[in-house]
């Protein structure tokens, strides 16, 4: 995220980074009018959908990596809890409405400052209609997701996980990095 050139309160261009009086982090700071900005973890919310054994995943025509396949996810708007934001992206990205069941990941990328948090979801209704961020959508098969063109590598792994525990009934939830954590099982 770039750091704004002028104060966004006063206008100021008198911005510079330095710890706030009992902060424990540096933040830009306006000499102008003392305001500090804070930068603060983006959330992305989704779903993984599994419908008779087949995962919907959406076809990104929108960068980074178009062509991708992926789960339907985007970023959560001010004012929405974390489900509401996951099942708007899955219907504005897949047109499918869909009801949450449960947690199912929630990773941190700290390297970009993005949580994401993916939800097990049941397709209520399967409409056809999506939004422009999708070129096309599809529930696949297990052997016919097209692996090697899955967006992310962690969007892989929730992918392969349901699918390994889909098999076993029992649904874990994982928290953790984009590569490394833990899954728990409540039981
Ligand atoms: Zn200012």
């Amino acid at each position: 995220m770039p750091a704004p050139r002028f104060c966004p309160h006063c206008g100021s261009a008198d911005l510079v980074q330095r710890v706030p009086a009992g902060d424990t982090h540096q933040r830009l700071m306006c000499g102008g009018c003392n305001y500090i900005h804070y930068l603060n973890p983006k959330i992305i919310a989704g779903c993984i959908i599994e419908q008779d054994g087949k995962y919907l995943l959406c076809q990104r025509a929108i960068p980074p990596r178009p062509g991708t396949w992926t789960l339907p996810a985007g970023f959560m708007e001010s004012g929405e809890t974390t489900e509401q934001a996951a099942l708007r992206e899955v219907w504005e990205e897949s047109g499918v409405r869909a009801e949450i069941l449960s947690p199912y990941s929630i990773f941190s990328v700290p390297a970009i400052s993005e949580v994401y948090i993916v939800f097990r979801a049941l397709a209520l209704e399967i409409t056809g209609q999506f939004g422009p961020e999708t070129l096309d959508y599809k529930f696949f098969a297990p052997e016919d997701i097209p692996w090697d063109s899955i967006y992310y590598p962690a969007i892989r792994q929730i992918l392969e996980r349901y699918i390994e525990e889909r098999r076993t009934g029992s649904y874990g939830i994982y928290v953790g990095n984009d590569d490394t954590g833990k899954v728990h099982f409540i039981r």
